[in-house]
């Protein structure tokens, strides 16, 4: 499904991250496979070997995408590589959850810093080489940024940001054949919601019309679709991927 197209996942030595690139080399993507300075090199060398095992193409490059000159780097990187670059996924992101009344101000900023401003530093760049002859940015939004949750304004205010970041953007570039979309996930069975004591995990499930977590396989079938040639009038959406919680 993505023949000769060169991606960029931001975020990708593990978690959702991991399997999409795995999955878009599996369908013929070239992939660059992301990490950020404070994580271990070795690890997404070994992401890097799991794909060429596999008869795969993709090289690992360190950024931090909350960096703009990192993440300028990262998208040069690609095109000095591959010379183009087709799909961006803006999947980094991370939480710092507290209570609004105890939250300080590093927790808010550093959220805001990778999750939204991640997001346009490496659209931002991108968009150079991209607006040139086509492409699909995917960013990964959260089922939190359109309802909210307890002890996350941060990362909800961060993914609202990205939804909002999506939509504009892609109104500016939809005459460019440059597509933007959001993915949206719920609740999906990640090292991020291992973190959830057993109590939050039943209640949340409790209130997921399919009754469990999704996998992050469900989300990289969906970051599939939006990178392929399957989704091509398809600009400006948000899905979800949540069995059917935030309806
Ligand atoms: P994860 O397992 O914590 O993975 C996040 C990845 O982003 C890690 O590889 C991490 O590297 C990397 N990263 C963190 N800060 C970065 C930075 N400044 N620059 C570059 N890379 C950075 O999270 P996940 O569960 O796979 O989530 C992936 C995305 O889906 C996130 O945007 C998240 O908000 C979103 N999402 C997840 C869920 C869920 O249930 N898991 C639900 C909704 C949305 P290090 O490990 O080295 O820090």
């Amino acid at each position: 499904m993505l023949k000769d197209k060169v991606a960029i996942v931001t975020g990708s030595v593990r978690g959702i991250g991991k399997e999409i690139a795995m999955l878009y080399a599996e369908n013929g993507a070239k992939v660059v496979i992301n990490y950020p300075m404070h994580s271990m090199g070795q690890e997404a060398k070994d992401v890097v070997l799991e794909i060429e095992s596999k008869g795969g193409t993709a090289i690992a490059v360190c950024a931090d995408v909350s960096s703009f000159e990192e993440s300028k780097a990262l998208i040069d990187k690609t095109i000095s590589t591959y010379g183009k670059l087709d799909i961006l996924v803006n999947n980094a992101g991370i939480t710092k959850d507290m209570l609004l009344l105890r939250m300080t101000e590093e927790e808010f900023d550093k959220v805001i810093s990778v999750n939204l401003k991640g997001v346009f530093n490496c659209t931002k760049h991108a968009s150079r080489a991209m607006l040139k002859s086509g492409g699909s940015i995917i960013n990964m939004a959260s089922v939190v940024g359109i309802a909210g949750n307890v002890g996350q304004a941060n990362y909800a205010a961060s993914k609202a940001g990205v939804i909002g970041f999506t939509k504009s953007v892609a109104r500016e570039f939809g005459q460019k054949n440059v597509r933007v979309n959001a993915i949206a996930p719920g609740f999906i069975v990640s090292d991020m919601t291992d973190k959830l004591s057993d109590s939050i995990k039943e209640s949340v499930t409790g209130n997921i019309p399919m009754k469990r977590f999704g996998s992050m396989r469900d989300v990289a079938n969906t970051a599939l679709f939006l990178g392929s040639d399957l989704a091509t009038y398809i600009t400006g959406e948000v899905i979800k991927v949540d069995g059917g919680m935030a309806m």
